[in-house]
Order: C-alpha cells, then structure tokens, then sequence
C-alpha cells in the first residue's frame, strides 16, 4: 500500500499568511519556482483558472467582445508615447536588452498591460465611424517587477484578460466601462461566491493613462482588502498620443475614447482567503473542477467499486462528478479532498448498498446526511445549491460584521488596528488627507463607493466639509 501521510495546515487564527501558503501547496495549486515571486501553476490551480476563464469568456462574447492576441514585446519608443502610463509602469517593467549575444538597438519592454500595442494596432484599422465600437479581449501572461510577491495575490508574471476597446463617443466608453464592471461583479458573486464593493478610485489610485478607473473589492476573511477587478475609462489620452481618429457620419475628424479592463489569477487567492478554513480549501460549487467526489468503503469486497462507478456514470451527467478508486485509505481520501475543498464527498460501502442508500458529506459545513439512492439525484443538486448559496451569505454577514463607520481620525486608526475591515469614512476630495491616512493608519483608500451614505458631514481627516463617502482598509 502506498506511503500515507496526513495533510494538515496552520490554524488560520494562529498565522494567517503561513495558513494561506500552506492551503495553496498542500492543495496542490501551485508550486514555488527558482525564480523569486514566479510560481508554477498545478494542473488543480489550471482548473480552477480554465472555469474562471470559461465563465467571464462566455460573458465577453455575450457583450459582443472578440478575442485577439498581441505581441509580449513592447519597444520602448512606444511604450513613452503616453507620459502618464509610463510614469505609473516604469517602476515595475522588466526589460530585454540582448537577442543573444548581440545588445539590441531599442529595449524591449515585457508587457506589463498593452494598452499602447492596442493603441498602435488601432490607429492603423480605425479610420470610420463604420469602424466602431471596436471590441476587443485578449488572453495572455503579463509581468510586473512586484517588490514583495504571494502566490496568486501578487506575482511577477500573472495570467489575465485585457479588454481593450475604442468607442465613437464619451457616453459609450463609459458604458463599457460600467458593464464589463458589472460582468466582474457578476463573476464574483454568482460562481466564486465573493461579494464585492463597486466604486471608483481615487486619483491616486486610479490606473496610469486613464480618465477614470472603475473597480470591485472584495475582504478577506482576516479582514484586508483585496482589488479583485478594475475597468478604465481611458477618455482620449491613447487615441491623442497615438493618433486614433475616425471620420465621424458629418466628415469630421475625431478620436477615438477608449476603455480598458483586467482580470487576473489573482481572484483565485481571493476565494482562497474568503472561503478557505483550517481543514484547507472550501471552493464554492460552481467554480470547483471536481464538485462532487466518490470515495468507495471496502472496495475491495464484491459489488462496490462497480456500483461506485455507477454512481459515477449517472452523476457526471448531471454534475462534476469523479471517483478515488485508488488503494489509499478512506480517511486519507476524505482528507486529502477536504484539504483540496471538494464541495461534496459521496461514501458508499457494501451496508449503504444493502439498505439502497449513500452517505453525502457537506465540505462546507461538515454535515453528513444520509440519502436513499432514488433521491440521490437532486438531493446532490439541491445540496450543491445551497453550498453555493451559503458561502455566498457567509461571506455576506463576515464582511457587514467587519464593515465600520468612522467619524475622526483616530477612530479610523483604533479600528484599522483591532477590527481591520472595512472602514466607511467622509473625505474631502484632497490627496494630502488619502496620504495623511496611509501614514497614520496604515490604511488606504479602496474606493468611493457607487452606493454612498453619509456618515458624518466632514471629512475623517482635516474636518472640511466632505461630500464623498470611501472605503478604507489594509490592502494586499
Ligand atoms: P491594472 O491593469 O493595473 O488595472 O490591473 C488589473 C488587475 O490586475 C487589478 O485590478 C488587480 O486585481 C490585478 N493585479 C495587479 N497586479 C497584480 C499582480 N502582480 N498579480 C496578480 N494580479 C494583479
Ligand atoms: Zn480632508
């Protein structure tokens, strides 16, 4: 019999960054590399990353969007055109200076984001109105020189989408803007169970070359903040620098307005930390490759592993369903897809099949329930709902519980440090007092959310009055 040892992971309470890389290697999502803040993505974490992918692709396609693929090399001379983006970039791009032996006329940048490829492929096939919207979505690696690096939440190379797209008018762009926004949101919520926070960022915050950037965030289960979504309005910055003009319907010439919108493999980390528990993983069922797994009891004895299998050829037409036929014991089965955050386990041994019936276990709760094999069928589908449902609510009531109103400064400060969260405060509009709050505090803004209330009339800082409500946290 195969070598067996037992899984387990540090308390989350004890140390929650030892408990989150131990959840991302002990459930074989990834692999360290010799490369510093580069990881290898396991075929579990692939998974995950291919349904994520499949349920926003859908989306894209649904709202028109085409898929293309650009370049990874961007020459430097391009990648200036727009001062603002290269001021905001040139801290953390990666640079090709040799083809072999031979040092190279211009750099190379690696792509950190492409809007200035788009930008350059634009100007040369937009020439008319007739040429508009142009809806374009790219699938690709990216890389960004990250000082400080965690496995999913920050890497140097990441996997991601870029929507890239030019619209004929303001109002258009703003309403991609808002839509593909909202297909984030949706994402989140409906398959990965992750409720968001939909608002706009400060000037600060906002991306490197746009008019405005739109984003969602999510909290942790330690209470920090994670931007799990952003989509720029890029206004005409792009198309002025790079020349992207249209004929418009009365002859005129115009540019182009542009937006741009991201996604990344950070989210998986997100539904690590939202959902995950000290047993390892808890992965919601509409985003888990594996949604329901079969472990046999005595399968050695007559009988069980062929109706194990049965069970497993039903069930797979209705559901992610896979069986461990392996000679590893069941208790290192059952821990292993605990560990891995399998939503529901199936036992049956040779006294279920006597009495026609099997054994479900909810991951999410723990609860065993014993299920006549007549209603196997939708009692697995029933289940499988409302696990989706239930973490969706958990995470729900954890983050309103961590949700803080603050009126002064060192209200916003005490909570930073015993309660973490979310802190709802009023802001005057100035960046000296987003900065003053970092320093003092720790904290930064999220953002300013869509739905706003008024917490106090002045701002939690220099005490002017305010008219913005914003989201205040400690970040990853
Ligand atoms: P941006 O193009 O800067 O708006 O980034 C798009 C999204 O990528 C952000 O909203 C983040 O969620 C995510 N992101 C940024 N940097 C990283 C990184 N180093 N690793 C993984 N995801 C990232
Ligand atoms: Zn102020």
């Amino acid at each position: 019999m195969a070598k067996e040892f037992v899984k387990d992971v540090t308390a989350m309470d004890e140390d929650f960054a030892k408990w989150y890389t131990d959840v991302v290697t002990k459930a074989d999502l990834i692999d360290y590399s010799s490369v510093r803040g580069s990881m290898i993505i396991r075929p579990y974490g692939y998974a995950l990353w291919e349904n994520i992918k499949q349920e926003l692709d859908t989306r894209f396609k649904e709202t028109g969007h085409e898929n293309v693929y650009m370049p990874l090399f961007i020459p430097e001379s391009l990648l200036q055109k727009e001062k603002d983006h290269i001021e905001g970039f040139a801290p953390e791009v990666a640079w090709v200076t040799h083809g072999g032996e031979e040092k190279l006329a211009e750099r190379l940048c690696v792509r950190p984001t492409s809007e200035v490829l788009f930008a350059e492929h634009y100007r040369n096939i937009i020439h008319s109105y007739r040429d508009l919207p142009k809806l374009y979505n790219q699938w690709s690696n990216v890389v960004r020189w990250e000082k400080t690096t965690r496995p999913f939440l920050r890497t140097l190379e990441f996997l991601w989408q870029e929507g890239h797209t030019c619209h004929a008018t303001d109002e258009e762009a703003l309403e991609e803007t808002v839509r593909m926004l909202n297909v984030y949101e949706e994402v989140c919520e409906k398959v990965l169970a992750i409720p968001v926070v939909k608002g706009q960022k400060t000037e600060k915050e906002k991306f490197a070359g746009a008019k405005l950037t739109y984003t969602i965030e999510s909290l942790m289960h330690d209470g920090k903040a994670l931007q799990s979504g952003t989509s720029h309005h890029l206004g005409q910055g792009f198309a002025e620098a790079f020349g992207i003009q249209f004929t418009d319907k009365e002859g005129k010439l115009q540019h182009v307005h542009q937006t741009s919108w991201g996604f990344t493999t950070r989210i998986i980390g997100a539904m690590i930390m939202v959902h995950g528990d000290d047993r390892g993983l808890v992965i919601p069922p509409n985003a888990a490759p594996t949604q329901l797994m079969i472990v046999p009891i005595a399968q050695h004895k007559e009988g069980v592993l062929d109706y194990a299998y049965e069970l497993k050829n039903t069930l797979s037409k209705l559901v992610r369903a896979d069986i461990d036929a392996s000679d590893k014991k069941p208790g290192w089965k059952f821990n292993e897809y605990e560990m891995k955050g399998i939503p529901l386990r199936l036992e049956v041994g040779p006294k279920d099949i006597e009495k026609n019936q099997v054994v479900l276990v909810r991951r999410d709760t723990g609860e065993k329930l014993i299920v006549a094999a007549d209603a196997l069928e939708s009692t697995v589908q029933d289940l499988l709902r409302d696990i989706q449902q239930n973490l969706y609510q958990k995470a729900i009531d954890h983050r309103e519980q961590k949700t803080t109103p603050a009126v002064t400064l060192e209200e916003l400060k005490e909570i930073v440090e015993t309660k973490a969260g979310f802190i709802k405060a009023m802001w005057c509009g100035d960046r000296a007092c987003e900065d003053l709050i970092k320093e003092e505090t720790g904290a930064t803004s999220r953002c300013i959310p869509f739905e706003q209330e008024e917490v106090s009339e002045q701002c939690v800082c220099c005490g002017k009055k305010a008219e913005q409500m914003v989201y205040w946290a400690k970040a990853y």
